[in-house]
């Protein structure tokens, strides 16, 4: 007999058991990067604002003077909600990219999945790599078309399983691996994608204003022309401290998602100051260079002292530093007892990062001091000590 929905609850109780539950805290007062979570002071080490700049003077004078005209920008891109300031910054983040055109989409979960079903349907393939963010994944699998997952970062294990070429074919990585922070082989997976006719897709949310010499982002880092790389996504909530996402590549590619990707059209076009204030944080990104400098000389002092002090630190030379802990308990734990200590950094468990593989993430910003980050690596040895005695 059917009972609706009466497993809830229980369902409930089970992710509690096994330590998966997940919660929220409120966060009341920012500055920089201290915070006030649930009344507690703390130090963020969770945050994906990497350059500091969602809370610059200039961002946040961009954003008002905008939000004094107005707020919602009242309909989609294809009604009336486009704005001059939005085609403004989608001709500069284009320019930013080294790609022809740009396309603005509200989140970056929209427009992965917007790309992903509006160029693959049933008689198409699509491969991603198997640590690639839930959007793509979840694109992936609503665009109808066959989908395979290849091991971390294995071009190898790619090919062979590539082998068979059938209908059109898209290859799809992270640029920089959320829960990992190691960067995708990008040079040899447009080689592999050329050698089979398929098309690379690259979701750059954690590279942008981060690496290339400009802040470029990944395929900066890399050298990559829109050629090898057709398809580039980038966020604008993480490095340019600012919310929303886009789609850079050909003219053909931004005219077709135009058409067809449905969650750029059945939607609400973002705010017109979210907008103005990304286009003042692109300029800053180009003018601050001081700030992808500072993060980078955090993350050599991150990385140095954890090894002095003997923490298994993963393959990453990028602003997300996770240690792997491997059971979810002693995760929370640890994420707890720094907590105590006034450090903010979350325990990712299941599902968000395989069975087995919990871990501390830790991202760091060129808003933090060395000395707060050598607060932060001698608090993770003593609990390491401690739990090892
Ligand atoms: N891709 C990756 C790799 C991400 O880490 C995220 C955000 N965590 C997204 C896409 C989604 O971006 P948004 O938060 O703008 O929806």
């Amino acid at each position: 007999m059917a009972t609706g929905f009466d497993d809830l609850a229980e369902q409930l109780e089970q992710l509690k058991q096994q330590k998966l539950y997940r919660t929220r805290r409120q966060v009341s007062a920012v500055e920089g990067v201290e915070l006030l979570l649930d009344g507690r002071q703390v130090i963020n080490f969770s945050s994906n604002d990497y350059l500091g700049l969602s809370t610059h003077p200039q961002m946040t004078a961009a954003f008002q003077q905008a939000a004094a005209q107005s707020v919602g920008s009242g309909s989609a891109h294809l009604i009336s909600g486009h704005s001059e300031s939005h085609h403004a910054l989608e001709k500069e983040l284009a320019e930013f990219t080294g790609r022809e055109r740009a396309l603005l989409f509200s989140t970056g979960y929209m427009a992965n999945l917007g790309v992903l079903t509006a160029l693959l349907g049933r008689t198409d393939q699509v491969f991603q790599d198997r640590l690639n963010h839930a959007s793509l994944l979840d694109g992936g699998l609503l665009s109808g078309a066959r989908f395979k997952r290849y091991a971390h970062n294995d071009t190898s294990n790619l090919q062979a399983k590539i082998k068979k070429q059938d209908g059109r074919t898209l290859i799809v990585t992270d640029g920089v691996f959320s829960m990992d922070g190691d960067l995708a082989p990008l040079t040899e997976l447009s080689a592999l994608a050329d050698a089979n006719h398929a098309w690379l897709m690259v979701d750059d949310a954690h590279g942008l204003g981060v690496l290339g010499d400009a802040g470029g982002g990944v395929l900066q880092h890399y050298g990559l022309t829109q050629q090898q790389v057709p398809i580039l996504m980038g966020t604008l909530g993480k490095a340019l401290g600012s919310f929303g996402a886009f789609v850079a590549g050909s003219e053909v590619l931004i005219e077709t998602l135009i058409q067809k990707a449905r969650s750029y059209i059945f939607t609400t076009a973002m705010p017109v100051a979210i907008a103005e204030a990304t286009r003042c944080s692109l300029k800053l990104i180009q003018t601050e260079a001081w700030r992808r400098e500072k993060l980078h000389e955090l993350i050599q002092q991150f990385r140095y002292a954890a090894k002095q002090q003997g923490l298994t630190l993963m393959n990453s030379d990028t602003a997300i530093q996770p240690l792997l802990v491997g059971d979810s308990q002693t995760a929370l734990d640890c994420s707890q007892a720094l907590l105590e200590k006034g450090f903010l950094v979350p325990a990712i468990r299941p599902p968000t990062v395989p069975k087995g593989q919990a871990r501390l993430r830790v991202t760091l910003s060129a808003n933090h001091q060395l000395q707060q980050v050598d607060q932060l690596v001698n608090t993770l040895a003593i609990f390491f000590n401690d739990k090892n005695s």
